[in-house]
């Protein structure tokens, strides 16, 4: 490394001529490094010689490893004292740039919350669309539901004759309306045909109907059969043509209700509570 002397008149004065005052400030030294060497001339805009001593402190600075621009140490040197100096300018300069990045940074978040309002606004318009939507589904499907799920009269225009109980010491388990041969036979909600032919146990050509709610029907003695096993029918399909046919002492449909496919009950009773009255 360099030693750093002086020779002759290069010599930096004991003390200072004609009231000139050179200061060095220690901080700019650490702070300006980038920028060079700062000197402070008390008066004159031209390099006196004691800035020029200066400079070759500079210079030697310099030749010691340190970046000091001589023209950067002119520059600042011609700088007069009660301008501003770098520090205070560069105190400005970090308050400004801390100034508007708040500003930037307050106008970024108006922005966001913005947009998160406006958003949060389109999702809930969204759920409130999706909402009514499935409402309005809801309603379709309770009254398709509803429709599927009603029950009604089996014939129109009877007479009711036997009804649910003993007849001549034996158990009638089941409701007789009294109606003309060919009388339209109707399902009595939605259901599966689970029988549909003749009986030999007396009933004639029965149709048995297995509902959404488990029950099967029994239909009897019928003129005429309309559907086969397996056939899916609606409340009020016609299903069949009542009859004569099969121990029957005279034109009528003989209904049966095996709740579960079970025992049967009382027709009339259980249709009543379906809103349903023979
Ligand atoms: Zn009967």
């Amino acid at each position: 490394m360099p030693k750093t002397s002086y020779t002759g008149r290069h010599r930096p004065a004991a003390k200072p001529s004609r009231g000139r005052q050179f200061v060095v400030p220690v901080a700019l030294l650490s702070s300006t490094v980038a920028g060079g060497l700062v000197i402070r001339d008390a008066g004159a805009s031209q390099l006196s010689p004691e800035a020029a001593a200066m400079k070759n402190v500079s210079n030697s600075v310099a030749g010691l490893g340190l970046s000091a621009d001589p023209d950067a140490v002119a520059a600042a040197a011609a700088n007069r004292s009660g301008a501003r100096s770098s520090r205070d300018m560069a105190r400005d300069a970090k308050t400004l740039i801390i100034g508007a990045t708040q500003s930037a940074s307050q106008t970024a978040n108006a922005a966001q919350a913005a947009a998160e309002k406006s958003a949060a606004a389109k999702a809930a318009a969204a759920k409130a669309k999706a909402a009514a939507a499935a409402k309005v589904a809801a309603a379709a499907r309770q009254r398709a539901l509803a429709k599927a799920h009603r029950w009604v009269s089996p014939v129109a225009g009877y007479t009711l004759t036997s009804g649910f109980g003993f007849r001549w010491g034996k158990m009638h388990p089941a409701q007789d309306l009294a109606c003309p041969t060919g009388s339209t036979v109707r399902a009595l909600s939605s259901g599966t045909v689970v029988f549909a032919g003749w009986s030999n146990e007396g009933y004639g050509n029965m149709v048995k109907i297995r509902y959404w709610d488990g029950t099967v029907s029994w239909m009897a003695h019928n003129s005429r059969l309309l559907v086969s096993v397996g056939e899916e029918v609606s409340p009020g399909q016609r299903v069949a043509y009542s009859g004569n046919t099969g121990n029957s002492t005279g034109p009528h449909l003989h209904l049966e209700i095996h709740p579960g496919d079970g025992s049967p009950v009382a027709p009339r009773a259980w249709l009543a509570e379906r809103s349903v009255r023979l």
